[in-house]
């Protein structure tokens, strides 16, 4: 089989390799279909991640086709599509007794800390695996796992109808909780810098969108939703986003942190405490692919509209580039199979 290696810092590699099918009674193998390009990708790409050793087989937003199944395999079966949570813990530590097992503290991602869909097979536990509808593409449910990831956020921020939602940001992610968030009825802001990324938040339903180079973020807030917006999100993922966000909050807000910034940020908890505001993490997904399964299949989301590339595998270098080239109005990137 085929499989795509970053070797070293900005070099990927096909190469040919055995592949020995399932071991464990408990495993399927799946023959990727597609699978998407992550800003995680890139950053592991450009060698901006330190906890990843090379060389590593990337990418987490994959699909394809069940080709074998363990024994004790029962939800599975051979030729169903499926797509696969990336996110794997211990199971056993308390935080996963409790049900958190995305913040494990041993948990790991396929496709970053371990190896993952860039190669024709791979092998992996069932329980990470979801069949998604007959009608859905293969390149489309290569999407789910960032789905997973605004439904982890919308959750957390406990979401509703009611609300007005500000999203700084529109890429991927940005994109993701615009229509997830409409799917709720929600009230939605986007703000990004991309006019392009701005036109494809308003065709997701987005009620506002605003360009950030013309407008400030507190402009932009105080005329969509005066006084302040319920849930506010920074899909961009700086320190300094955060500070503001204390200021954009309505009362009893909602300030979603899902940004890996080591910097510190002042926030002043007087703020936090007249408006009682609430700060809250969101990592990955937990177990919320069934819940993006159920959004495809009522056509909730329009993944199709937020591929802006398709290559073949061999091509996956070109695909890096082009993506890194192409980052102010690419939204997906997709190798197909
Ligand atoms: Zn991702
Ligand atoms: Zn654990």
């Amino acid at each position: 089989m085929r499989v795509a290696k970053l070797v070293e810092k900005n070099k990927i590699a096909v190469s040919e390799e055995e592949f020995c099918g399932v071991t464990g009674s408990d495993e399927v193998v799946i023959q990727v279909k597609a699978v998407g390009i992550c800003g995680t990708d890139l950053h592991i790409f450009q060698g901006e991640r330190d906890d990843v050793a090379l060389p590593r087989v990337m990418g987490h937003e994959l699909s394809g086709i069940v080709t074998e199944a363990g024994s004790s395999v029962t939800h599975l079966k051979v030729g169903d599509k499926v797509i696969l949570d990336p996110v794997m813990a211990c199971g056993v530590c308390s935080t996963c007794q409790k049900g958190h097992e995305n913040v494990c503290d041993s948990v790991k991602c396929f496709g970053v800390q371990m190896d993952g869909g860039f190669q024709d097979y791979i092998r992996v536990p069932a329980k990470q695996v979801y069949r998604f509808p007959e009608h859905i593409s293969f390149e489309e449910a290569a999407l789910a796992e960032p789905f997973s990831v605004a439904a982890n956020i919308l959750s957390r921020a406990g979401a509703c109808t009611e609300d007005s939602i500000a999203v700084i940001g529109a890429g991927t992610i940005g994109l993701s909780i615009v229509q997830a968030a409409k799917g709720l009825g929600a009230r939605v802001l986007a703000m990004d810098i991309s006019d392009t990324k701005l036109n494809k938040a308003k065709e997701f339903g987005a009620d506002a969108i605003v360009n950030t180079k013309d407008t400030s973020f507190k402009d932009a807030v105080e005329c969509f939703a005066p006084g302040g917006v319920d849930v506010i999100i920074d899909a961009v993922g700086i320190s300094p986003f955060l500070e503001q966000c204390i200021d954009l909050a309505a009362s009893y807000g909602r300030i979603m942190v899902i940004s890996f910034d080591g910097r510190p940020a002042e926030i002043k908890p007087v703020s936090v405490t007249k408006k009682e505001l609430s700060i809250l993490g969101s990592r990955m997904n937990c177990r919320k692919m069934p819940m993006v399964v159920e959004w495809l299949e009522k056509e909730m989301i329009q993944p199709k509209k937020m591929i802006s590339r398709t290559y073949v595998l061999q091509d996956i270098q070109q695909a890096f580039i082009d993506t890194i080239e192409h980052s102010d109005d690419n939204i997906k990137t997709i190798i197909r199979f």
